[in-house]
């Protein structure tokens, strides 16, 4: 094929399709790609909008040699991942690409990637930017993305108590333990952001965050947004025998190839999940515990929300005897957790 320009790109490969099995074209008042900016139809009454942006940059977040497709997925999915974690529904999305030349081949996988998740989640492509660069600089993709919640039910960060339960979401560690080994993994490469789940949880949750830095880094995140907002120190007991090892792990464990406690150290440090990790009232156990039954999504109840910090970062982790993991263990968890700007 002929070498392809951003115009060529836009309304060959982008418009054609980013309408397409995607409902929200169907009001009168909604626009997409091809004017300057794109047009969202109201909310319903009761509604307010959400937004949120995650960019993938090649050699930062995903290798040069990656799969296009899941790479098209990934991208959008790290944001749905956040509605998710708002107990946002998703609305419309924008897709900015900074490219190094326009390879027809690669796109197509790509916005395969990308369009199937888009239809899947009733979440249409409307519009973004693509620049072109230079032979060696790094590509990237940004995804902003556009929700709705009931107004002011939002999971916030800031919103944990003292004495709430605090769960997860599915299986945890495969996606780092993956990355330690350079081999794919459904985890690490096909994120499922939990939409349903942060739907069903709003109104319920107390607070949600989901985890891409790993469930040590986010839970100091949540302790430290509801810490400052209720002006009182929290801190969380963990049980370190409840974290919920992803099947790779379980089955590196049961093949004697990793120990179990450098299982558990991948499960409570490993980033890339999309799981949602979320704080609860105790008494609405059986109503999340339901939940999980409706979704057939493993719900884990990891641990407490304390009042007083009650370890180094205020998270104590204990075995099944109730005693404090060994302080090498409790370490290396603490360690956990990803700053672009501090290595
Ligand atoms: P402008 O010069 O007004 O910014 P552009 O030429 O950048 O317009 O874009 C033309 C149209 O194509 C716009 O509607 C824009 O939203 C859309 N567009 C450009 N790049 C992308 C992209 N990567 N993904 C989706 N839509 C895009
Ligand atoms: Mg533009």
């Amino acid at each position: 094929m002929a070498s392809l320009g951003e115009f060529d790109f836009i309304g060959q490969f982008l418009k054609s399709q980013a309408a397409q099995g995607q409902p929200f074209f169907e009001s009168p008042f909604a626009l997409g790609i091809g004017d300057d900016a794109a047009l969202i139809p109201p909310l319903p009454a009761g509604e307010q909008m959400v937004m949120a942006t995650d960019m993938l940059v090649e050699g930062r977040h995903y290798r040069p040699d990656v799969d296009p497709e899941s790479l098209g997925h990934k991208v959008l999915a790290v944001n749905l991942s956040d509605l998710a974690a708002m107990g946002a529904r998703p609305v419309a999305f924008t897709l900015a690409a900074a490219m190094r030349s326009i390879d027809p081949d690669w796109l197509t996988a790509f916005l395969k990637g990308l369009f199937t998740l888009a239809r899947k989640s009733q979440c249409p492509l409307i519009g973004g930017d693509t620049v072109g660069l230079h032979a060696d600089a790094p590509q990237s993709f940004t995804v902003t993305v556009i929700g709705a919640v009931p107004q002011g039910k939002a999971l916030l960060r800031s919103g944990l108590q003292p004495d709430d339960d605090l769960w997860v979401s599915g299986s945890l560690g495969d996606a780092a333990y993956a990355v330690s080994r350079w081999v794919p993994d459904v985890k690490l490469d096909w994120p499922d952001p939990r939409l349903a789940l942060g739907h069903r949880l709003s109104g319920l949750a107390t607070a949600a965050i989901d985890i891409s830095d790993g469930l040590s880094a986010e839970l100091r995140h949540l302790l430290e947004a509801s810490s400052t907002r209720h002006s009182i120190a929290l801190g969380a007991s963990l049980d370190w025998q409840r974290l919920p090892l992803g099947p790779s792990l379980r089955a590196a464990v049961d093949t004697q190839t990793i120990t179990e406690d450098r299982a558990r150290i991948f499960a409570a440090t490993g980033g890339d999940e999309y799981e949602l990790l979320f704080t609860a009232a105790p008494s609405a156990r059986e109503q999340i515990a339901a939940i999980g039954n409706d979704l057939s999504l493993r719900l884990t109840r990891i641990g407490q929300v304390s009042k007083a910090p009650v370890a180094p970062c205020g998270i104590q982790w204990s075995d099944s005897q109730g005693q404090p993991i060994r302080a090498e263990l409790a370490a290396e968890c603490a360690q956990g957790g990803f700053d672009h700007f501090k290595s």
